[in-house]
């Protein structure tokens, strides 16, 4: 069972109380979104509303999640991202435009980033040749042999970017089958598929530099 009370120092009272926990709706601005959130509060039978660490964390959480919901993007995904590519921090970060702390601190979970932020990272995640775009901005800041390791790493972006479409396809040909197995049709065409295996990388996916 959830306690229903706790024992706080009250300011307006001036002395310890029983405060009682409270369940409210609450509108937050919670890194540039806007939530409407159920939370629980400390209140004090003055009416003043107690800081409790415990529940205030618990509203933190809720907060959290509703974020990673909204922009589709779990923040244990942020390291992932980068490491797709294999480029260090200072440079995923400079190719961003920003700074190395920047990344530090989110790849460590020491700061959350911003909506702006995350919908980058989300965008990285869903098509990673977008870094290209970013790129593209920032390259004059680059020397010679930065630019060099860069598109060394960067050029293995278009296997990325076929894994992930024979992913979708995989997945789209496996609901496609158990679809139609019942139906004695089945639309699972293999050729296809390994025909797409062998040709994709070096038709579609050619880079111009
Ligand atoms: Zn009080």
């Amino acid at each position: 069972m959830l306690e229903s009370t706790r024992t706080k120092y009250c300011d307006n009272c001036r002395c310890d109380v029983e405060a009682k926990i409270v369940e409210r709706n609450s509108t937050y601005t919670f890194k540039g979104e806007t939530f409407e959130i159920n939370e629980r509060v400390l209140i004090c039978s003055c009416g003043e509303e107690l800081y409790d660490e415990v529940l205030d964390s618990e509203t933190m959480k809720i907060l959290t999640r509703m974020y990673e919901e909204r922009i589709g993007l779990s923040l244990k995904d942020i390291k992932t991202i980068r490491n797709q590519y294999g480029l260090s921090m200072e440079l995923f970060a400079r190719i961003l435009g920003w700074s190395k702390s920047t990344i530090v601190r989110y790849e460590t979970g020491k700061y959350i980033p911003d909506s702006s932020h995350m919908t980058i990272l989300k965008r990285l995640k869903d098509h990673p040749e977008v870094i290209d775009e970013y790129y593209k901005l920032n390259k004059h800041k680059f020397n010679e042999k930065e630019q060099e390791k860069i598109n060394k790493k960067l050029s293995n972006t278009d296997e990325i970017k076929v894994e992930k479409s024979l992913v979708d396809t995989l997945n789209v040909n496996y609901k496609l089958n158990e679809k139609t197995i019942e139906s004695g049709y089945s639309s699972f065409n293999l050729n296809k598929l390994i025909n797409m295996v062998l040709f994709l990388p070096k038709r579609v996916f050619k880079k111009t530099n």
